[in-house]
């Protein structure tokens, strides 16, 4: 039986947590779908497209993952890909409210699928998109936070936005 879990995630951009968490779910699973959400909720700096290419990119090295965009239900999504798991990493207490809401609707929804909590290394917990997002805004450098690659795309994207005015 092949054991698939799926990595749910907006990875606008993906930062060096998401990676850990990537890297630890693919020993987990035999075959690890990160799905790349729409989500249009939360303007996205990236579009669909460059997120799922920036994951595939980045996680190039690891054999089991396939990255997949979705824009529907999480539950129908991982149904869809025969997942018997989701994953989600877990920050300190600001994750908790949050995942622990979603994770108890989803099994209301289907209790065949689990949601499994992962944690990152220390050292990468409090890295969030968003705050990636902010320091380079101000020209922070975000080199400790994301792979080469990755700051190279943030930084080119707000200096287009910087360009337009
Ligand atoms: P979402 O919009 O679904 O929260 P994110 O891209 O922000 O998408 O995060 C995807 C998942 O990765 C979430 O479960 C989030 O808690 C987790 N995550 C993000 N950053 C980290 C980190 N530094 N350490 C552990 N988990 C993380």
């Amino acid at each position: 039986m092949t054991r698939t879990a799926v990595y749910p995630g907006t990875f606008d951009p993906l930062t060096l947590g998401h990676l850990d968490i990537i890297r630890r779910g693919s020993r987990l699973a035999d075959r690890l779908v990160i799905g790349v959400t729409t989500n249009p909720s939360k303007t996205p700096m990236f579009s669909t497209e460059e997120r799922i290419a920036m994951v595939r990119q980045e996680t190039a090295d690891i054999g089991n993952i396939e990255v997949v965009g979705f824009d529907s239900l999480l539950m129908d999504f991982a149904e869809s890909q025969g997942a018997s798991m989701i994953l989600r990493g877990l920050r300190a207490v600001a994750d908790f409210e949050y995942e622990y809401q979603m994770a108890g609707m989803n099994q209301q929804l289907n209790d065949r699928i689990e949601t499994v909590f992962l944690m990152a290394d220390v050292c990468l917990q409090p890295i969030a998109s968003r705050l990636v997002k902010e320091i380079a805004r101000y020209g922070g450098d975000i080199h400790k936070f994301v792979t080469p690659a990755v700051a190279g795309q943030v930084a080119e994207r707000i200096g287009q936005k910087g360009q337009r005015g």
